[in-house]
C-alpha cells in the first residue's frame, strides 16, 4: 500500500457553496470571473451576492432540498451562479454536455430524475425536447433570455430578489452536489453521486500540491460541466481568490489571444490543447510569456509532448494530473515547483488517501488483487474521502466498482516508482476517452443494434495518427444487409449522438468474439486491431 508524504487533510464539513464562496464578498470588487469574449466581469461580490438571490430565486418557484437540476450549459458567468445557487438552494446538480443530442439529454433527465433546467437560449430547443420527451420537468429557466421562460439574470432583479435566501439544512457528509454521468468501468454513463464532503475535502487535499493564489488568473476553456473543470477552473480557483477568464468553446485563436490578453499565469489542459500549444505555427503570433505554470489531464499526455509544450514557452515539461469523475476527481498532480519530475509521470499522491496497485488476473505472478510494490504494474486502487458515494440507483455497479472495504478500483493500469511517482500505462476498462470526453462503448454498442442492417457490434478505442484515441466498431451485417458501407453506418450513428461520440472506423467482421456469458472479448478485438495495424 502507498501513502501521501504531505500530513493529512480533515475531511471539509461544509456544503460547496460556503467552501468556495466564503471569503467572495469580502473580496469585494476583484474580479472573480471574466467573460473573455465579451469582456464582461464578475466581481466576486457580484458572484456572492448573485448566487444567493438565485438561489432565492429557485426555493421561490418550488425548488425543494433532495431536488435535482440539470445545468445545460457551456462555460459561461453564469455557470458557477447556477451552480452555487441551485446547491445553497439545497439541489443536486447533474451537469449535462452541452452538445448532448435530445434523446441523450432525456435519458440523463429521467436517470437523475431531475425536476429542473437550467440552459441558455442558445441551447432552448434541444432542452425544451428533452424535457418533453422526460416528461417530469417543472421548469426550464434560461441564463440569459428567452420569452417565456423565467432568466437567472431576470432573479437578479426584482421580484425575485426580495424573496427571503432559503435556509436549507445540509449533511456534507451525505447530500449530493454534483451528480455528473460517467460510464466508469463498464456500461452506460450513470450518475456519480459526489456529496458536498467529497468534493470540498478534495479542494484541500489539492491545494497542498497545487497550491493557487490570488494573483492567478487561469483561462477556462475545458468544459465546467466536467468534475475536472468543475473543480480545476471552479471550485479551486474562487476559493483561493484567483481569476478565472472564461471561454465558451475552445478554438486555438481565441485561446491564445485570451492568454495574451488577460495574462493568464496558469493553464489547465487536455492533451490536444498541449498537442496544439506545441505544434501548432500560430503560438508564435501570441506573448504567451505571463503563463507560468501549466497542468493536463483528463487523459495520457505523451512525455515528449509535455516537453514540447513547456519548451515552446519557454517552460520545463507541464505537468500532469490524474483522477477521475468517480473520485471527485483528484488523486494525483504533479505538486507544483517539484523538483526532477521524472518523463510520463501524473504525479503525486494527494494528502488523505491511499492507494494500492492490485495484481490483476495471471500478471506479474501475484495472487489476482493482491498487493504489488514499486515498479510493479497492476490495477489502481484507491481508498479516501474523494470515492464517490455510489452511483445513483445502481447498487449492483457501485458494488462492483467499490469494494466491501471502501476500495476504489479504478479500471487503470498502472505502477508507483521508487520515489512514490504515479505512471498510467494502460486501461482495462471499456471507457474510451475521445479528446479527453468520455465515449462509452456499451452506449453506442446498443445504438448500432437498433439498425436493422446491423445484427452485432462491438466497439473498442483505437489511435488514429494525431495520437488521439477514437471509437472503432465492429459490425455483423445483418442476413441480406450485404451491401451496408462504413461510411452509411458511421454516418447513421453520428446523426443519432452528440459529435464528440462519433464512430470514427468501422471494419466489418463475421462474428464479434464474446466470452461464454455473452461478454464481449475487446482484448481480441484490440489484438486484432493492433495485427491489422502493423500489417502482413
Ligand atoms: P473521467 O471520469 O472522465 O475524468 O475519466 C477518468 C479516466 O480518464 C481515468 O480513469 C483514466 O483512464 C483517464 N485519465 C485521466 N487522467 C489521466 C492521465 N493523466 N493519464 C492517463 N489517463 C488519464
Amino acid at each position: 500500500m502507498f501513502h501521501s508524504e504531505y500530513p493529512a487533510v480533515e475531511p471539509v464539513e461544509e456544503p460547496i457553496h460556503e467552501v468556495v464562496l466564503r471569503g467572495a464578498a469580502a473580496r469585494g470588487e476583484r474580479p472573480a470571473l471574466i467573460d473573455g469574449v465579451s469582456g464582461t466581469v464578475l466581481s466576486y461580490a457580484q458572484l456572492d451576492a448573485s448566487h444567493r438571490r438565485v438561489a432565492a430565486g429557485f426555493a421561490a418557484a418550488g425548488l425543494v432540498k433532495g431536488d435535482v437540476l440539470a445545468l445545460h450549459s457551456p462555460n459561461t458567468l453564469a455557470f458557477p451562479v447556477a451552480f452555487y445557487g441551485a446547491t445553497r438552494a439545497g439541489a443536486s446538480v447533474t451537469t449535462v454536455h452541452p452538445l448532448s443530442t435530445p434523446e441523450e439529454f432525456a435519458k440523463q433527465l429521467r436517470d437523475s430524475g431531475a425536476r429542473w433546467i437550467v440552459t441558455v437560449s442558445a441551447l432552448l430547443g434541444t432542452a425544451r425536447e428533452a424535457a418533453e420527451l422526460h416528461g417530469g420537468i417543472r421548469e426550464i429557466f434560461v441564463c440569459d433570455q428567452a420569452e417565456g421562460h423565467r432568466s437567472l439574470f431576470g432573479m437578479l432583479a426584482v421580484p425575485e430578489c426580495e424573496a427571503p435566501e432559503p435556509e436549507v439544512a445540509i449533511d456534507p457528509a451525505t447530500d449530493i452536489a454534483a451528480l455528473p454521468y460517467s460510464s466508469g468501468t463498464t456500461g452506460v454513463p450513470k450518475g456519480v453521486m459526489l456529496t458536498h464532503r467529497s468534493i470540498g475535502t478534495n479542494l484541500a487535499q489539492l491545494q497542498a500540491l497545487l497550491p493557487m493564489t490570488e494573483g492567478e488568473r487561469l483561462l477556462a476553456v475545458l468544459p465546467f460541466f466536467h468534475i475536472y473543470g468543475l473543480t480545476a477552473l471552479l471550485n479551486h480557483p474562487l476559493q483561493q481568490g484567483a481569476t478565472v477568464v472564461v471561454l465558451p468553446r475552445f478554438t486555438l485563436e481565441t485561446f491564445l489571444a485570451a492568454v495574451q490578453e488577460h495574462r493568464i499565469s496558469s493553464l489547465f489542459v487536455a492533451p490536444p490543447i498541449a498537442l496544439a500549444l506545441a505544434k501548432h505555427p500560430s503560438v508564435d503570433d501570441y506573448d504567451l510569456s505571463s503563463v507560468r505554470h501549466i497542468v493536463s489531464s483528463a487523459a495520457p499526455l505523451d512525455a515528449e509532448l509535455a516537453r514540447a509544450c513547456g519548451a515552446r514557452l519557454g517552460l520545463g515539461p507541464i505537468g500532469q494530473g490524474y483522477g477521475m469523475t468517480e473520485l471527485s476527481p483528484a488523486t494525483h498532480v504533479v505538486p507544483r515547483g517539484a523538483a526532477h519530475v521524472p518523463p510520463g509521470t501524473v504525479g503525486k499522491l494527494v494528502p488523505g488517501t491511499e492507494l494500492r496497485i492490485a495484481a490483476l488476473d495471471g500478471e506479474e505472478g501475484g495472487t489476482p488483487g493482491g498487493d504489488l510494490g514499486p515498479g510493479e504494474h497492476g490495477e489502481i486502487v484507491f481508498r479516501g474521502p474523494q470515492v464517490m458515494k455510489g452511483y445513483l440507483g445502481r447498487a449492483e455497479a457501485t458494488a462492483a466498482m467499490i469494494d466491501g472495504d471502501g476500495w476504489l478500483h479504478t479500471g487503470d493500469i498502472g505502477y508507483v516508482d521508487e520515489d512514490g511517482w504515479l505512471f498510467v500505462v494502460d486501461r482495462v476498462k471499456e471507457l474510451i476517452k475521445y479528446k479527453g470526453f468520455q465515449v462509452a462503448p456499451a452506449e453506442l454498442e446498443a445504438l448500432l443494434l437498433t439498425h436493422e442492417g446491423i445484427a452485432d457490434a462491438a466497439v473498442i478505442g483505437v489511435g488514429d495518427a494525431d495520437g488521439n484515441e477514437i471509437p472503432k466498431a465492429y459490425v455483423v451485417r445483418a442476413p441480406g444487409g450485404a451491401d451496408l458501407g462504413a461510411e452509411q453506418v458511421m454516418e447513421w450513428a453520428a446523426a443519432r449522438v452528440a459529435p464528440y461520440k462519433k464512430i470514427r472506423r468501422v471494419e466489418f467482421v463475421e462474428q464479434v468474439p464474446r466470452a461464454a456469458s455473452g461478454k464481449i472479448l475487446r482484448r481480441e478485438l484490440r489484438t486484432r486491431h493492433e495485427q491489422a495495424a502493423q500489417g502482413p
